[in-house]
């Protein structure tokens, strides 16, 4: 039988290629999203994509009886991927009330309803930033959880241990824990693409944004970094390789249905980019200059940081495709279209 998959944050930037790849697996899905990061052309692009249409519940997760309501009313659902959440971790410094408010009730109130509807599987969307500044690069899963550099690492950090208390009390709900590097790129079509509805702060966006440009200048945070190049290395993954490695969790989590321990699995490729690197494999890829200048450096940042996947690689038979030149390539092929 068709099982039958809510994304929450289904419109958003990893949500909606994951409801694609899902979609294209022959799933039946259906969207949580109330648009305030999002647009509702996500949902026109998806439907474009994929031929379906997609049912989508416009709930607010951080009230706790309308997310009750709601997903009592669209059971039952056989997993949940739980996206929903504000991403920025610069935003995050400068709006810590703004953060907790929302990703820490959203998330209590979407396992809550998960719990009351018997529904065993939820896959987290985490990140990288559990880790705090790490000791030792790269990153494995058993590297200690650090000490948050930002309010948005907080709330990552407290979801998991929110999700792994929930798991004690009722053993059948299992959690998955995904920790994101860097996202980014596009789907390949262009249909669908990352499109916050507030302005971006990341490194991705901002360059295509600066070329296309809608804004001025990129500001490379710091150039004196202890790091080959002086700017911060981080681990950009493309969002269909992070997409691909959702279903792996989702079907490893369906088919080992007895087995209750919580995984969390790193989803990065595995190396390093600087920041200037990054700026100019955009350059090489598309043939147009990014005007740049060297700026502060950013309250939260950590220099270096990026992901040892090889539990990702034998648990979930996942391995990433896309290089930095492709999500290059994906991020100004949608930007040159995007709502
Ligand atoms: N960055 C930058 N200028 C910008 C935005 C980001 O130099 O306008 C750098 C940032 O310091 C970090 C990297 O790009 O080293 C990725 O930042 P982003 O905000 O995309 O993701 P994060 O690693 O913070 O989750």
């Amino acid at each position: 039988m068709q099982k039958k998959i809510l994304v929450t944050g289904g419109c958003g930037f990893i949500g909606s290629h994951t409801i694609a790849l899902l979609i294209e697996k022959g799933y039946d899905v259906v969207s949580l999203d109330n648009f305030s990061n999002s647009h509702k052309e996500a949902l026109k692009g998806l439907e474009k994509l994929t031929g379906r249409t997609i049912a989508n519940l416009e709930v607010n997760l951080c009230d706790r009886l309308e997310t009750m309501k709601a997903i009592t009313e669209a059971a039952p659902f056989d997993a949940v991927i739980h996206f929903a959440a504000y991403k920025s971790v610069g935003e995050s410094m400068a709006k810590p009330f703004m953060y907790y408010q929302n990703n820490i009730p959203s998330v209590i109130n979407i396992a809550e309803a998960a719990v009351r509807n018997g529904i065993q599987h939820f896959i987290f969307s985490s990140s990288c930033t559990v880790y705090g500044d790490a000791e030792v690069i790269p990153v494995t899963e058993n590297t200690p959880i650090g000490n948050a550099l930002s309010p948005y690492g907080l709330t990552k950090i407290t979801a998991e241990a929110q999700l792994t208390d929930v798991n004690k009390r009722y053993k059948w709900f299992k959690p998955t824990f995904l920790r994101y590097f860097n996202p980014a790129g596009a789907h390949e079509s262009a249909l669908i693409g990352e499109a916050s509805r507030r302005p971006s702060t990341n490194l991705v966006p901002i360059i295509c944004e600066v070329v296309a440009g809608k804004r001025e200048k990129l500001a490379v945070f710091g150039d004196d970094y202890q790091t080959r190049d002086g700017s911060c290395i981080r681990d950009y993954v493309h969002v269909m390789d992070l997409a691909e490695a959702h279903i792996s969790a989702l079907e490893l989590s369906l088919i080992q249905e007895s087995k209750t321990d919580i995984e969390s699995f790193n989803l990065g490729i595995g190396e390093g980019v600087s920041v200037l690197e990054a700026i100019s494999a955009f350059e090489q890829v598309t043939g147009k200059k990014v005007n740049y200048a060297i700026g502060e450096k950013r309250p939260g940042d950590v220099a270096a940081i990026f992901a040892d996947y090889s539990k990702a690689a034998k648990v979930l038979n996942w391995k990433p495709k896309r290089t930095i030149e492709d999500i290059m390539e994906t991020a100004w092929k949608w930007e040159q279209v995007r709502w």
